[in-house]
């Protein structure tokens, strides 16, 4: 094998990889919980972002560790700010679609300098969350195109 072929190889391997095949559940809050419990969540969950949905389940929002950990610094009383204060809101999220090819939402990733997107379907009043893709995701995918070589 030259070198170019191998290249050729590994690039055709990479496109042909969806975020279907590597996201994981999408943790999710209604937009009325308290800063409070958002922050329990995210330590109960093991997750560095949640997804913020109104009372029909369709996404309204973005809670990053940073952005609980800045209100946290304020003098405010956690239990009785809810998040849709603070959160970062439609329709300024950046999301993906299950088909899409992975090394498009990993383009989003760095380009936003974000850790996580929600990965959603179309619905006629809005976009409903159906999964999360993460740079960890990312990681693993670098990783299967390795499968089958001594690492
Ligand atoms: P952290 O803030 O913990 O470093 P991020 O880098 O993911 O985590 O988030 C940086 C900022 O971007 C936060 O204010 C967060 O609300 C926002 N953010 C995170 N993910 C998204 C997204 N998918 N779309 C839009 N904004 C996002």
């Amino acid at each position: 094998f030259s070198g170019k072929k191998t290249a050729q190889a590994v690039t055709d391997n990479m496109m042909s990889l969806r975020v279907r095949d590597f996201q994981s559940i999408p943790v999710v809050v209604e937009e009325n919980v308290s800063v409070y419990d958002a922050i329990c969540q995210m330590f109960l969950e093991d997750v560095g972002t949640l997804f913020v949905v109104d009372k029909n389940k369709l996404l309204t929002g973005v809670l990053s560790r940073k952005d609980l950990l800045r209100t946290s610094l304020g003098k405010q009383d956690l239990n009785k700010m809810p998040v849709h204060i603070m959160m970062t809101r439609m329709p300024n999220i950046t999301y993906c679609m299950k088909n899409d090819l992975l090394i498009q939402a990993a383009k989003k990733l760095i380009d936003k300098q974000i850790d996580a997107l929600p990965v959603v379907l179309e619905q006629a009043n809005g976009l409903e969350v159906i999964g999360r893709l993460t740079k960890t995701n990312i990681t693993s995918a670098f990783l299967s195109l390795a499968e089958n070589h001594d690492i």
